[in-house]
């Protein structure tokens, strides 16, 4: 086959065939569904063969706006037309802009802008390192954490199992008990250099911490002159109804990481730290080629004008009640849930067997939800799905979870 037919056959091929496309080329590290989706709008989302799926997970926490936002796609065709990309050797107007607004709506520090979550957190580790004396480069993180695929962030992750046959790991990282500041007090010692915590633990299951375990951490951290890193990849850019995790608890973090929806489902990643602070990210340390180049940074500034344009984050907290409603009825008639825990747009749903049938089934229904940690149904929604859309997943869910045989 020719290039040019190639190229005009995208859009054309069934589910089957761009699996034999996968099973000949692409790599075979995730586990896929047999679907191949090829157009969204909202939180609807089609297939090759045309069936309609309502989208409870949408790019995986990254279109938190639904698909295809207006805002989004307006700035990104008219940048991509204008000026593609160029490097961090120039001033780059919109990245300036994206920078303030994010400021704004943090804690008034500046930004370092990369292009993924795990880049975001690599910068927070190396920047730990340095802002702190020679002898501290120790980082501690928490069980059941998430914070990346690359080997700093992987050796974060508090995960046995994504560390198997990968070793040896980037020194230096110790793992506490989330929501244990006794434990985190003990691990403390003169090469600490930071804490890093998922203010709500996302891949880990919706975990949402003990109350003043965030405050705790802030407590430690100044005791003993370390750095308090957040990674708000998952919960940060609206999720939870206020612009980042952290404001819920009215602790404010030293460093932190953002990706996911940050630019509306455009890939892009950012760290946001202190003024005082972010000098020690000196010219030649560290780097990423695009990094908030102008079409991630155009996309960031839209998805940051939709939010306030369309006030969603006021609408988070109406969308979230109800999902909270529906799931705690749901817990109520059935011993198959052990706990339900919902946060803005992140929804756990903690069940006593397996999730992954549950999946199966939704999709087979017209679903698309996830499941983490085995047993935990995680639902990312956007945040501006309408409240009959949120009752309509709610329907098939609560009848797939219903229908579940009994843990034996
Ligand atoms: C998804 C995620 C990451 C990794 O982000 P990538 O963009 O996949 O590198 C890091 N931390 C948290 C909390 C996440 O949810």
């Amino acid at each position: 086959m020719s290039t040019t037919q190639d190229r005009s056959n995208v859009g054309q091929l069934s589910s089957a065939d761009t699996a034999e496309l996968f099973k000949q080329y692409v790599v075979p590290n995730y586990g896929r569904y047999p679907v191949s989706l090829v157009r969204g709008e909202g939180s609807r989302v089609w297939d090759a063969e045309g069936k309609e799926y309502l989208d409870f997970f949408p790019g995986w926490g990254c279109n938190l706006l639904g698909h295809c936002p207006d805002t989004i796609v307006a700035a990104v065709q008219e940048q991509i037309a204008t000026l593609i990309h160029v490097p961090n050797s120039w001033l780059i107007e919109a990245q300036g802009q994206w920078a303030k607004l994010l400021s704004e709506r943090s804690f008034g520090g500046q930004a370092f802008f990369c292009n993924s979550g795990t880049e975001a957190n690599e910068a927070a580790i190396k920047l730990a390192r340095l802002h702190t004396p020679p002898q501290r480069y120790k980082i501690i993180t928490f069980q059941g954490g998430f914070h990346g695929r690359t080997f700093g962030a992987t050796s974060a992750t508090a995960q046995p199992k994504y560390h198997e046959g990968i070793g040896p790991l980037l020194a230096g990282f110790s793992y506490a008990p989330f929501g244990d500041l006794e434990a985190v007090a003990q691990l403390i010692d003169d090469q600490t250099a930071a804490i890093m915590v998922e203010p709500i633990q996302g891949e880990g299951g919706v975990r949402i911490p003990p109350e003043g375990f965030l405050a705790g951490l802030r407590k430690l951290a100044d005791e003993h002159e370390l750095l308090l890193i957040f990674d708000e990849v998952q919960t940060g850019c609206g999720r939870t109804g206020h612009w980042f995790g952290y404001q819920h608890f009215d602790v404010t973090p030293d460093i932190l990481t953002l990706a996911k929806s940050l630019c509306g489902g455009v890939a892009g990643g950012a760290l946001l730290t202190t003024k005082e602070i972010a000098p020690s990210l000196r010219p030649g340390m560290h780097a990423a080629t695009f990094g908030g180049n102008p079409i991630a940074a155009r996309a960031g500034i839209a998805a940051i004008e939709m939010i306030e344009r369309d006030n969603l984050l006021e609408n988070v907290a109406v969308l979230s009640e109800i999902f909270r409603e529906r799931m705690t009825a749901l817990q109520a008639e059935c011993d198959l849930i052990q706990e339900v825990r919902v946060i803005g747009m992140m929804i756990g749903v903690e069940l006593a067997i397996e999730g992954a049938p549950a999946v199966k089934a939704c999709l087979e229904k017209g679903l698309l939800i996830n499941c983490t940690q085995g047993n935990v149904i995680r639902l990312l929604p956007a945040m501006n799905l309408t409240p009959e859309e949120v009752h309509q997943g709610c329907d098939i869910l609560v009848d797939v979870i219903k229908n579940m045989a009994p843990a034996s």
